[in-house]
């Protein structure tokens, strides 16, 4: 079917209607600013996209950490990795698009067997869910051989397949505390194992919990230092921080929770100033859902989120090339399911 001639003024309305949703970005890292012009140059391929999305029956998720044009131009779905999991699940698309990173596109094929899941970019790798492979993992297994093994959804399909159960930021604190084993091996995230720690602990939950050595590259290197300058320079500032982050960061902010916690928490409190130590396409996010709240500088970026662009979204559906297609061995596809499966059933029913 010959594609339909984009003409000026269907390209021109295509340009206000993402002007609208764009206009109130500022924390844009890459130096880009949204105005008429900008969303001219983008609104032939948002066009493209969205006709391709229709003609392939396909579905596109976008990460909260992807650049807003992709979230608002072409995205069906935003949000964190848990809610997209869900989001693959329950497709019925032909095929996934995944703006996000390549673990995540692991999870939604997981999910979705039957579906083309592609990335935009092969490359979107993720220093936590790269920092340990299912050989190391089998190795720690030997040596903890009575631990329940947990991994966090940050991890590689590998991984998950060696694992008993999934956990989010979200659920890990019931999941763990309802595991019958007291020794558990948590894996990738070293950080977010020290917070998990001190938080059990302070619930009166009698976990001995291990951890593998991953860090996140972005949350890893915010400090208390940040916070206690910003404090003293914005009063009344809150600080909302990511359980990746370093424990004394997180001890000293004011809302510790995952993207999607500290979105609602952010469009739920009122103050004059947030600290958002986080990856800043969540700022984006916020800026244009909730306009009137103002956020100072602090964010970082997540330079494999940011190998996400128009482009490659579009040939990712046009024609996908075979390093953009996900596809995984059956037998590792059915184990990984298995671990996510169950975090599904023993996570608390909201
Ligand atoms: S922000 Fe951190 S955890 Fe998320 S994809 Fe980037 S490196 Fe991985």
């Amino acid at each position: 079917m010959a594609a339909p001639t984009l003409t000026e003024p269907l390209i021109e309305a295509e340009a206000e209607r993402l002007l609208r949703v764009l206009m109130n970005v500022d924390c844009e890292p890459q130096g880009r600013k949204w105005n008429l012009d900008t969303c001219r140059e983008i609104a032939p391929l948002t066009l493209e996209i969205n006709r391709l999305k229709k003609e392939k029956n396909a579905v596109i998720l976008t990460h909260s950490y992807v650049e807003p044009e992709i979230i608002y131009g072409v995205g069906d779905f935003k949000g964190d990795s848990y809610y997209l999991s869900l989001k693959a699940k329950e497709s019925k698309a032909d095929m996934i698009v995944f703006a996000g990173v390549v673990f995540m596109a692991e999870t939604a094929k997981i999910l979705s067997p039957d579906a083309t899941v592609v990335v935009p970019d092969r490359g979107s790798g993720c220093s936590l869910a790269d920092s340990i492979t299912g050989d190391q993992l089998r190795k720690l297994k030997a040596a903890y051989p009575d631990a329940a093994v947990v991994c966090y959804i940050n991890s590689t399909a590998e991984v998950k397949a060696e694992c008993d159960v999934c956990v989010t930021s979200g659920n890990v604190y019931h999941i763990i505390a309802n595991l019958p084993q007291r020794r558990i091996l948590f894996v990738p995230d070293r950080l977010m194992g020290h917070n998990i720690r001190d938080e059990l602990k302070r619930r009166g939950i009698d976990k001995e919990l291990i951890t593998s050595d991953g860090t996140c590259m972005v949350h890893e290197e915010f400090t208390v230092a940040q916070i206690a300058e910003a404090r003293a320079q914005f009063p009344g500032l809150k600080v909302v921080s990511h359980p990746e982050c370093p424990p004394d960061v997180a001890a000293a902010s004011d809302f510790v929770g995952s993207t999607g916690a500290m979105l609602q928490y952010v469009k739920s409190t009122v103050a004059p100033y947030f600290l958002m130590l986080t990856e800043c396409g969540l700022v984006g996010r916020l800026e244009v859902e909730d306009p009137e709240k103002t956020f100072i500088g602090g964010c970082r970026l997540c330079p494999y989120m940011k190998l996400n662009s128009l482009e490659k979204v579009r040939d990712a559906l046009r024609a996908p090339r075979p390093d953009q297609i996900v596809t995984l061995d059956e037998d590792l596809r059915r184990r990984a399911a298995h671990s996510i499966e169950r975090m599904f059933e023993l996570a608390p029913k909201s």
